[in-house]
């Protein structure tokens, strides 16, 4: 892949999150937490970086489910915003703009994209026939009706999908459908609908795709194979109230259907973070400066909608945007072999996970578990070794037992090197090594990788210490054990600042404990390789973890009580 440091704006987004309901472990690892690991680790290299996100609040399963709660779509999501918002905060994710579909400035921005689209031809206008309740006097779109699945005869089945089979359907297609709000058989009527032709632009994405060298290859013949089979037109409106008006003379009723204008959110994020700093023009430098890059964390199930959807709404427009640099799609990540599901309790959510434990032992463990090129299975087993053996007793004991040593016998200074051995050189080269293998991996968003590099520098630094026995040097060779603590602690600087983009927390500490900030300056990638100085004055070092003692069966428990709790 092409390298970017340095060199470029970087926009960094993570997919949005639908905000029917709290994301789960699962939606977190993939897009959130991998985008501020990214965003993360490039302001660390000194790349302009802007992150953005924001709540997706619109569609029928929201105002379904807000029909069933008696209150209006907009309260509820008002609520799910501000709960999930506060959520990211203490995730640590860095967003520089995490905002919503309700935004003002994303309706607007939309309804003028798609007008942009209209006129230059590549939307129109036909009638089709949709299920109608006569009662409700309503059109009954996906979630709005509810009937016997043709696959498997399951009788609760969803107009868009059957939760016992897993098919995708149209609501057409259910056998004796009603209306989920008054029960009654719905009828068929005619009603218009705005469509975008998508195969005019074929040959656009095809070179677009084709010609992108970043994108992984699953990505990208995914894609070109959705292209070779025949692009269709896809519906831009919806006869639901609950939604961003569409704008076609002719529509007035209709809103614009949300697969549609979620993905322009991330151009009505960059706009509105630079309209709030009074800096309005700015956001084009991020969309139209073709030296900026624009990157998309997604779960693979949403790679299609931003392979094609998203570069064939920027190509369509006209106004050449940029499109996607990169969209690093990641696995399912499952619990107990199976999907999260909130109804059949499968999964752990990402409120439950932070009453249990430090923000910064699930961001590393997601990251060390990350499902790159396969799913992955969350267990308790798994996470207590990760937490025990790796951040505990590796990363957290190498620190600590390096750094306490400083505090005794050193007086809080580091030691002055003085004629270091062939052994000691060859550890920091080995320093250097590391570390260069460490920005291969975020730039590659290898981040499982990442994380387990992280615990092997730690493994590195702790049997040189137990080889070299400094405790027993310092009794008569206090020079040796001087610059074997020299070394040790330069490990020790190498893993503050690259620990960064995973464990921020958990680097800041040790950052603070290493006394780095004294001079103001923020630090950055390359203050990994600077020395700390012979008699730098260090400040006193606590424990940076502690062992989990509860057993998996008393963990599932404990999640089960916080989870009655939250509920
Ligand atoms: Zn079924
Ligand atoms: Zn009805």
């Amino acid at each position: 892949m092409e390298s970017v440091i340095k060199l470029a704006k970087i926009l960094v987004t993570s997919a949005w999150p639908y905000i029917n309901v709290t994301p789960h472990l699962g939606n977190l690892v993939g897009s959130i937490l991998s985008a501020d690991i990214a965003a993360r680790y490039y302001r660390l290299r000194g790349n302009e970086v802007l992150l953005v996100s924001g709540s997706d609040e619109h569609g029928t399963p929201i105002e379904v489910e807000a029909i069933k709660q008696g209150i209006s779509p907009k309260e509820l999501t008002d609520n799910n915003h501000a709960y999930v918002s506060e959520l990211f905060r203490k995730w640590n994710i860095s967003y520089d703009n995490y905002t919503r579909t309700e935004s003002f400035v994303h309706k607007k921005f939309v309804q003028r994209l798609l007008m942009k689209i209209f006129e230059n031809g590549y939307i129109f206008s036909k009638e089709i026939k949709m299920l109608y309740c006569n009662k409700d006097q309503r059109f009954l779109p996906d979630r709005f009706i509810e009937g016997t699945c043709p696959n498997c005869d399951y009788e609760k089945a969803r107009g868009d999908q059957c939760d016992q089979c897993g098919k995708l359907l149209e609501p057409t297609n259910l056998i004796d459908p009603y209306c989920v709000l008054c029960k009654s058989s719905p009828i068929i009527k005619t009603t218009k609908h705005w469509f975008i032709d998508l195969s005019k632009l074929s040959n656009k994405l095809k070179t677009y795709l084709s010609e992108n060298n970043n994108l992984p290859a699953n990505a990208k013949n995914f894609s070109l194979n959705w292209i070779k089979e025949g692009l269709k037109p896809r519906a831009v409106t919806r006869d639901i109230s609950w939604g961003i008006p569409a704008p076609f003379a002719g529509a007035e009723n209709k809103t614009i259907y949300v697969w549609f204008e979620a993905v322009l959110g991330y151009i009505s994020a960059t706009i509105e973070y630079y309209k709030n700093i009074k800096e309005p023009e700015k956001w084009r430098e991020f969309w139209f400066n073709k030296n900026a890059k624009t990157l998309y964390f997604v779960g693979k199930d949403n790679i299609p909608f931003h392979t094609i959807i998203l570069p064939a709404l920027l190509l369509a427009s006209g106004e050449d945007y940029n499109l996607p640099w990169n969209v690093s799609a990641t696995e399912f990540l499952q619990f107990k072999g199976e999907k999260a599901s909130k109804s059949q309790r499968v999964g752990i959510w990402i409120d439950e996970a932070l009453e249990m434990f430090p923000v910064d032992w699930w961001r590393f463990y997601l990251a060390a578990t990350r499902p790159e090129t396969k799913d992955s299975n969350f267990s308790w087993e798994l996470f207590i070794d990760k937490i025990n053996s790796d951040l505990n007793d590796t990363f957290g004991n190498f620190i600590h037992r390096t750094l306490k040593f400083i505090n005794a016998k050193f007086d809080n200074k580091i030691p002055s090197p003085s004629n270091l051995s062939k052994n000691d050189n060859q550890l920091l080269a080995k320093i250097a090594e590391s570390v260069e293998k460490l920005s291969l991996d975020f730039e590659n968003f290898k981040f499982q990788s990442a994380a387990n590099s992280l615990i092997g520098l730690s493994r590195i630094g702790n049997q040189y210490l137990n080889e070299n026995e400094p405790w027993n040097l310092i009794k008569n060779e206090k020079r040796k054990a001087g610059n074997i603590f020299y070394v040790a602690s330069q490990i020790v600087k190498a893993i503050a600042i690259t620990s960064m983009p995973i464990m921020p927390n958990i680097s800041q500490q040790i950052c603070q404990i290493l006394n780095l900030s004294q001079n103001k300056k923020s630090l950055c990638w390359e203050d990994a390789l600077t020395p700390l100085d012979a008699n730098h004055q260090i400040n006193k070092s606590k424990p940076l973890f502690k062992k989990i003692d509860s057993n998996e069966k008393e963990l599932e428990n404990k999640l089960i009580m916080i989870r009655n709790r939250l509920s």
